[in-house]
């Protein structure tokens, strides 16, 4: 059917170029490109051999013009940026130029502050539009599939959605004292920075890690989770007619916070650069140095992970409730693709949103978070390529748990 640029060979471009391979009528072909292009080599060489064809290249996805000439050599339908959320205006300024379709599964962050917000990439949406282009925003786990999640909770439950609790559980166990589940500077600047959720029209602020609950996951158990800002509060609080509340929680365990906080104190999450031995360095960037790559967790980690949405709202003038998660086994990730249950839940959408683009089965010019879009193809594709949901349409909600003091 067609044919992909796949940028960035990390955690979640592989298991997203495993599963290109996997849906080879619909990838025909793909070019893996990154900065590193033994990566990307080494990849090709082991999925070799079935019926997508895969070419390589290397690329500096900062830099517009080089983008530009390898998109034009490559003619792809789609640029799949699963690189870093830094290179998304690099790449979307490249797809313009080009008239090619564009998804990424990260906000925009500029890399000197760590703050992450869509209203870089919306100023696309007009260029875009006149281009005859979609750029599909934030097509992961969360966002992502929460956003599809939610999509089609208003399509098929409810009149009005109210509220919405995201709930974010990794109760994987890779044996480490410390270490991320996937790239380390994104994964730290976003736990320690303060936390946010919006309630009427408003978006209320909280230092890291203040608001804690207890929630009891389906087949994960008990677990203590913390509320967090994630991006896609910005664009559900946008995008879900009659909402007035959006929160997002995700569970750590006492172990993982403590490090943090130790890493905190001594100065080594900081992104503001230092002199050593004559050279600048980001305290930051030299953690990720020496902590654990992400890619080697992935014959260590046990254990499962659970994410989903909580929604209460109205339906037929009556108060409704309805929980949609889906739970994913590290282990069996890594059986099927080598990598762990984050990666491989980031991965799967990144796969499956390229195919709604390249199928025609979305298709609407302009820039789009991916909750704007018919949910029902993408829940089927979720069920057909390993991330199949759950439904309960009882659950127990985050504030029926008690709420227990910050430790
Ligand atoms: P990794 O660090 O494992 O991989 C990033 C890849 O991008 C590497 O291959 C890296 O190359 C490449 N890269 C970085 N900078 C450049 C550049 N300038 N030019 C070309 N290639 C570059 O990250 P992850 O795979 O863990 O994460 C990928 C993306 O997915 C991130 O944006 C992250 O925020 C997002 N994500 C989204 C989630 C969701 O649910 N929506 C969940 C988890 C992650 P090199 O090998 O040379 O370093």
């Amino acid at each position: 059917m067609g044919k992909a640029l796949i940028i960035g060979c990390g955690g979640v471009a592989s298991v997203a170029i495993h599963k290109c391979v996997q849906n080879s009528e619909v990838f025909e072909e793909i070019c893996i490109a990154s900065r590193t292009k033994s990566k990307c080599d080494e990849l090709k060489a082991k999925l070799d051999g079935g019926k997508t064809k895969i070419t390589t290249a290397q690329v500096d996805a900062d830099n517009v013009d080089e983008l530009i000439a390898l998109i034009e050599k490559v003619k792809p339908d789609i640029v799949m940026n699963l690189a870093l959320p830094y290179q998304d205006l690099t790449i979307m300024d490249a797809c313009l130029a080009t008239k090619t379709n564009y998804l990424d599964t990260a906000n925009y962050e500029p890399e000197d502050t760590a703050k992450f917000e869509y209203k870089w990439q919306w100023d696309y949406r007009e260029r875009f539009e006149k281009a005859g282009i979609t750029a599909l925003l934030g097509s992961g786990f969360d966002p992502g599939v929460t956003g599809v999640f939610s999509a089609y909770a208003l399509k098929h439950y409810f009149d009005e959605i109210e509220y919405i609790d995201i709930l974010d559980c990794n109760a994987g166990d890779h044996g480490y004292p410390f270490a991320t589940n996937f790239n380390p500077e994104i994964n730290i600047r976003e736990v320690s920075a303060n936390g946010r959720y919006w309630e009427n029209g408003e978006w209320i602020e909280t230092q890291p890690m203040e608001i804690k609950r207890v929630y009891n996951f389906p087949e994960v158990g008990e677990k203590d989770m913390y509320l967090l800002y994630h991006e896609e509060l910005e664009s559900l609080a946008v995008n879900m007619p009659g909402l007035k509340r959006i929160r997002f929680f995700m569970t750590f365990g006492q172990s993982y916070l403590t490090h943090l906080k130790c890493l905190e104190n001594v100065g080594m999450t900081s992104i503001e650069p230092i002199e050593f031995e004559g050279k600048q360095i980001i305290p930051l960037q030299f953690l990720k140095a020496v902590l654990p790559d992400p890619a080697s967790l992935g014959p260590r980690t046990k254990g499962k992970t659970n994410i989903g949405c909580i929604f209460k709202g109205k339906k037929d003038g009556k108060d409704k409730t309805y929980y949609v998660y889906n739970v994913c086994d590290h282990e069996e990730c890594y059986r099927e693709v080598g990598s762990q249950a984050v990666s491989y839940t980031t991965g799967v959408p990144a796969m499956i949103g390229a195919m709604m683009l390249m199928t025609g089965k979305w298709n609407k010019p302009g820039v789009y978070n991916i909750e704007e879009f018919d949910p029902d193809p993408f829940m089927e594709a979720l069920n057909k390529w390993g991330l199949p949901w759950k439904e309960d349409f009882n659950p127990v909600l985050v504030d029926a748990e008690p709420i227990k003091d910050k430790e």
